[in-house]
């Protein structure tokens, strides 16, 4: 099985743009008193998890980005922990729940506002899962388009998989950081994938040591290709 990452295909001239954030969110982390890297990424989405039974004075502190202590993450992590999937990673600025605000321009079947979201039009997901494309766990986004074409549009929670193959890591790296665990990971370009970390049952998916990066397979490829689904490329990534 070959393996792709998608990426925004600019040449077909959509001008869709979505102003809009996810409902929740982990806050950032302050420094690291050793390492000294803080804050969150945004790139860890779970837009199908529900907080809405939390208490409300938790819902406020998961709507503010501000940097909280490292015990704060953890203690907002294991209220949100049953809220979601149990491979969730519950990382600082992690999003949960639909993706809300407006949104306006031209959207194709797929669309990718970043390198780390995918959404689909509900007929593009219908007719993928219909051509047996796995894992399309999409949750409906809750954003006002002005005009009458508004397009239904469905963010994908995706699952995490996939390693970098060591071969293509720099030599003598650093241990990870003793005090909060940072590996200090840069991702190299281009990416060469660990064949033995990548899935065999989901066709869609973010990679577990790169976050900003989203994966297909071949099947998926091939799917969009035969349905004329538009809006977003692939590129092939070597398999080591
Ligand atoms: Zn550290």
């Amino acid at each position: 099985m070959k393996f792709y990452e998608a990426e925004t295909d600019a040449s077909t001239g959509y001008t869709g743009y979505l102003d809009a954030v996810h409902r929740w969110g982990l806050p950032g982390v302050q420094p690291c008193p050793t390492c000294r890297t803080g804050g969150g990424s945004p790139s860890l989405a779970y837009p199908c998890v529900d907080l809405s039974s939390l208490p409300e004075h938790e819902l406020k502190k998961l709507s503010n980005p501000w940097p909280v202590p490292r015990e704060e993450i953890s203690r907002l992590a294991e209220l949100v922990q049953p809220f979601a999937p149990p491979w969730a990673l519950l990382k600082p600025g992690a999003q949960f729940g639909p993706l809300t605000g407006s949104g306006s321009g031209r959207f194709g079947m797929l669309f990718m506002q970043s390198s780390w979201s995918l959404y689909l039009r509900r007929e593009a997901l219908e007719q993928l899962r219909a051509a047996g494309v796995r894992g399309l766990h999409g949750c409906l986004i809750q954003v006002g388009f002005r005009g009458k074409n508004a397009p239904e549009l469905l963010e994908l929670q995706l699952e995490l998989h996939g390693r970098i193959h060591p071969s293509c890591l720099p030599e003598g790296r650093k241990p990870p950081c003793p005090t909060c665990g940072n590996d200090r990971l840069k991702v190299p370009s281009p990416i060469v994938l660990d064949a033995a970390s990548l899935p065999a049952d989901v066709d869609v998916f973010r990679m577990a040591e790169a976050w900003t990066v989203i994966l297909v397979t071949e099947r998926f490829v091939d799917a969009v290709a035969g349905l004329g689904l538009d809006g977003v490329k692939f590129q092939e990534l070597e398999t080591r």
